[in-house]
């Protein structure tokens, strides 16, 4: 199964595709996990990434599509992928295209998670990860067991830089501008299927994968 989560920032497109990736077997590409790597790891490629994410700005396609074109291309994609953050722009979506008729595969659905602004402010104004394993908390929603410590691993949570909400804000102006077009692009060439997101985590999963028809319950991943 080759598959595309959209929607905007926050509406929860890495946990589904987290979950998703666990009960297909196939691999979970996100654009912003790699980029979080490089920078973790202070690579070229990194140091470049990181004055664009942490002003909520894309990084630009040059960077971006040639980094998800080597990702594509590894073995472990060749019997399927969750693409989670990319494409992020039409003409990613455009280079994606390209990317898959070269490896001779065709997409099989595009997901798109919905959620209003309002909510989605308070979604990442809230959301606390470990730096170690990239566990996902909320302050609210989904505290950790002792306050600002990861449940897993006991490292310290910390906030995305990006998470702060004037950044969010902005990211927002960004998919409103650049990303939802992609919706468009789309239509007519893949089925899509719209999900709202909701509060709930294991809601919007059974509704994804009802899209999908898996039976989530049976496989025992959440
Ligand atoms: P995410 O974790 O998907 O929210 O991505 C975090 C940040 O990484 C975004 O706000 C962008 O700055 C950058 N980013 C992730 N994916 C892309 C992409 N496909 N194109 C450009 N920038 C991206």
């Amino acid at each position: 199964m080759r598959l595309i989560l959209l929607g905007a920032p926050g509406v929860g497109k890495g946990t589904q595709a987290t979950l998703i990736s666990k009960a297909l077997s196939i691999p979970h590409v996100s654009t912003g996990d790699m980029f979080r790597y490089h920078i973790s790891n202070n690579t070229d490629l990194g140091m470049k990434a990181k004055q664009y994410i942490e002003k909520g700005m894309l990084v630009p396609d040059e960077i971006t599509v040639g980094m998800v074109a080597d990702r594509l291309k590894q073995e472990d994609c060749q019997n399927g992928f969750v693409l989670d953050g990319f494409p992020r722009t039409i003409q990613q979506a455009i280079f994606l295209d390209k990317i898959l008729k070269d490896l001779n595969i065709q997409l099989d659905m595009v997901i798109n998670i919905t959620l209003d602004d309002r909510n989605i402010i308070s979604r990442l104004s809230g959301r606390r990860i470990c730096p170690r394993c990239n566990a996902v908390y909320h302050i609210e929603d989904k505290p950790p067991k002792n306050d600002g410590v990861c449940d897993n691993c006991n490292a310290k949570l910390i906030q995305r830089e990006d998470d702060k909400e004037e950044t969010i804000i902005r990211r927002l102006q960004v998919y409103h501008s650049q990303s939802e077009p992609i919706l468009e692009y789309y239509k007519n060439k893949v089925k899509i299927v719209n999900i709202e997101s909701h509060k709930l985590i294991e809601v919007t999963t059974k509704r994804v994968f009802d899209a999908l028809g898996v039976d989530y319950k049976m496989l025992n991943i959440c």
